[in-house]
């Protein structure tokens, strides 16, 4: 799996931090309003800035002082976000100027290991630039001015935000594909983790760069002449440690997200008895942001008739148009099937990591320009994959703005049918071929 460098965002509550996301991510995902707290579910995202991509992991306003109830809770997510920041990025108001609260996160982040940038936020005026040097109270170095409303000096904090990213194309290739199974609570989850992990749990304790918390075992399956192997993530809880958070609905749905952003294939659990719902929607978006790839398992297949099976694939055609993920059914109770679920994963894993030699990507466009032209006067000239995990293609154009939607739409789906890249995110962009 490609592990990102991550920047995380804290502050006290109000203090902009979503809108300075929203500012960094140029869209408006995080919810923002005035009401201190709302986004304490919202949390990674993807990013790039100069080149280099990161995860930026949005917190919910960080209240050290506060022991119980959900403000606790919050600062708890904080802090796990904390242990994995590689930059932290500790957000203050102007408006407030440095308070009790700012003191005592300055305080918290000393200990962290990740490196710490200041920012002071609300400096929506050049003349009010002076109150920034209140700030240097803290101990966090030169605070730089920002204003997330404006997006004034975003650039300069950014920039060096970025430069203290570690670089971390390390030889990761050698490392077991992830695979994480995802689903809403009851769905079988635990019951299907047991059932692939079989009585004897790996020790997982050896395996490099994973904490053990996170890990529910490692699985095997014949693919051909060959074994391939997997790390199965706990999204279940049934490491006993995990077990003990499992109470707590956010910490599930945190570790349900970490799980997908480790992950390179997630299976998406889905109850046959109550077929596609809401949440099982929401998650296969999370699975999509997150750049993972995406199979769906329909579950308790013993509880239903095959008519059922179909009318759920049926919906999940209709409503998951994204990715196109392919799907299985199976019960995990009884064992029926579930062999089937690692040749999903593998058949993923490969789609994920496609690579294909330029001249091919370039013919095979061609050729797809051929049957379908885009809009009059514009001309694809060549294209070329450009990353893969999950594959990325950058298509050059004269006139690149007015290559359509619908059209990178047909491409996309072509691709998709050429080379099996169903419930994988295909990315396409558009350069000028200038
Ligand atoms: P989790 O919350 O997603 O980990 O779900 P569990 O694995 O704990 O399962 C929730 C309940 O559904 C348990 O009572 C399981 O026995 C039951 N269950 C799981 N898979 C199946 C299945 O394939 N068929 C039936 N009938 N029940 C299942």
């Amino acid at each position: 799996m490609s592990r990102l460098p991550v920047i995380a965002i804290v502050g006290a509550p109000n203090g902009g931090k979503s809108s300075l996301v929203n500012r960094i991510l140029r869209r408006r995902q995080a919810v923002v309003s005035g009401e201190p707290g709302t986004t304490r579910d919202r949390s990674y995202s993807r990013a790039e800035w100069a080149g280099r991509e990161f995860t930026l992991v949005d917190t919910g306003g960080m209240e050290p002082q506060a022991k119980v109830g959900l403000q606790a809770l919050v600062t708890l997510q904080a802090r796990v976000a904390l242990e994995e920041a590689d930059v932290i990025l500790h957000l203050t108001d102007a408006r407030t100027g440095p308070t009790e609260a700012d003191a005592a996160i300055a305080r918290e982040l000393r200990r962290a290991s990740g490196k710490v940038v200041l920012a002071v936020n609300k400096l929506d005026n050049p003349a009010d630039d002076a109150d920034r040097h209140l700030f240097h109270t803290l101990g966090e170095g030169e605070p730089y001015p920002v204003s997330a409303l404006h997006g004034t000096g975003t650039g300069d904090l950014l920039d060096a935000m970025v430069s203290l990213l570690p670089n971390l194309d390390t030889d990761e290739e050698d490392e077991l594909p992830r695979l994480a199974i995802i689903g809403r609570p009851n769905v079988g989850k635990s019951t299907l983790l047991n059932r692939l992990l079989g009585v004897e749990r790996a020790v997982v304790s050896d395996v490099a760069g994973t904490t053990t918390d996170a890990v529910a075992g490692e699985v095997e399956a014949a693919a051909g002449d060959e074994v391939e192997r997997y790390i199965l993530l706990d999204t279940a809880g049934v490491n006993r440690s995990a077990k003990r958070a499992e109470g707590v609905p956010f910490y599930s749905a945190l570790r349900t997200q970490e799980a997908i952003r480790r992950s390179d294939v997630s299976l998406l659990l889905v109850d046959a008895v109550e077929g596609l719902v809401g949440g099982d929607l929401q998650l296969a978006r999370q699975i999509e942001e997150a750049g993972s790839s995406c199979g769906v398992v329909i579950n308790k297949g013993d509880l239903v008739e095959p008519e059922r099976i179909k009318e759920i694939e049926g919906t999940l055609f209709a409503r998951m148009t994204d990715l196109k993920p392919p799907s299985i059914s199976i019960s995990a109770l009884t064992g029926d099937a579930v062999e089937s679920v690692l040749p999903l994963a593998s058949r993923l894993y490969r789609a994920y990591n496609l690579r294909v030699p330029t001249h091919e990507i370039a013919e095979f466009i061609n050729q797809a320009v051929g049957k379908s032209a885009p809009a009059k006067g514009v001309k694809i000239r060549f294209a070329t994959q450009t990353g893969s995990a999950p594959p990325r293609f950058t298509l050059f154009a004269n006139r690149p703005k007015d290559v359509q939607e619908s059209y990178l739409r047909y491409l996309e789906n072509s691709l998709r049918a050429r080379y099996d890249l169903y419930g994988v995110s295909v990315r396409l962009r558009v350069k000028s071929s200038r």
